[in-house]
């Protein structure tokens, strides 16, 4: 089975991430929306009190960036993508704006990748069926939404994927289970979400070397997942 997973967002808790992951050899996309972060100076991750700014998207959490003067260095091995350039939302700008948020990120990350970054995460998950239109227009290879699906490749429209899970999900262990009956499993966070809770980034520790140690499972960039889908 392969597993992929992307973390969105360019988070500051992503250089705790990423050094987990090069410790075990595990693949990841990292998500990015350039416009929102600045060019020089990080910011710290803070956890909203009830009723300050809370929204379903944050999970209560302000999300701490990187800069980007850090994305070269802290995303070096791992694969970037798009996010649109500040987590615009399809359908609630006009689309011409919205498409053109989308290449400027995949731009702004192709430009430090060297190379071509065709993914896409759509900001809040929400897709509609001119933006999704738009994105095949403009060359990418899949866009991931927010919802939940037992088989990742049993997939209509890539540029629409729906993901396994998130890393948190109580059922995260039976559906991967599940999908080994597939051959792909896809879970996706933010790493905000871990802040400073040591003993939820130990446990996430621990799900990572279950991984990387299981004979039945093979990391890969979401990107290698693409050809597998079944798009009918
Ligand atoms: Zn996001």
């Amino acid at each position: 089975m392969k597993v992929v997973q992307c973390w969105d967002d360019g988070v500051i808790n992503d250089i705790r991430l990423t050094e987990l992951f090069r410790k075990y050899g595990a693949k990841a996309t990292f998500n990015l929306n350039p416009g929102l972060m600045d060019p020089e100076k990080r910011a710290e991750c803070f956890w909203r009190k009830q009723g300050e700014g809370t929204n379903n998207h944050n999970f209560g959490f302000a999300a701490g960036k990187l800069s980007h003067r850090d994305i070269a260095e802290i995303y070096s091995g791992f694969e970037l993508a798009s996010h649109c350039w500040r987590h615009e939302n399809a359908g609630m700008v006009p689309d011409a704006d919205w498409i053109k948020s989308a290449l400027d990120a995949r731009h702004f990350v192709e430009d430090i990748a060297q190379k071509p970054c065709l993914g896409f995460a759509w900001p809040c998950g929400l897709a509609t069926p001119e933006t999704v239109a738009l994105l095949r227009e403009n060359g990418f290879a899949y866009g991931r939404t927010t919802k939940t699906t037992f088989d990742v490749t049993d997939c209509p429209e890539p540029l629409a994927m729906a993901p396994s899970c998130r890393f948190n999900a109580p059922d995260f262990w039976d559906r991967y289970t599940k999908a080994k009956r597939t051959g792909v499993f896809y879970f996706w966070g933010h790493s905000y979400e871990l802040f400073r809770y040591d003993e939820m980034w130990d446990n996430f520790e621990q799900m990572v070397k279950y991984i990387s140690e299981d004979p039945d499972a093979e990391w890969a960039n979401v990107i290698d997942i693409v050809p597998l889908l079944r798009t009918r």
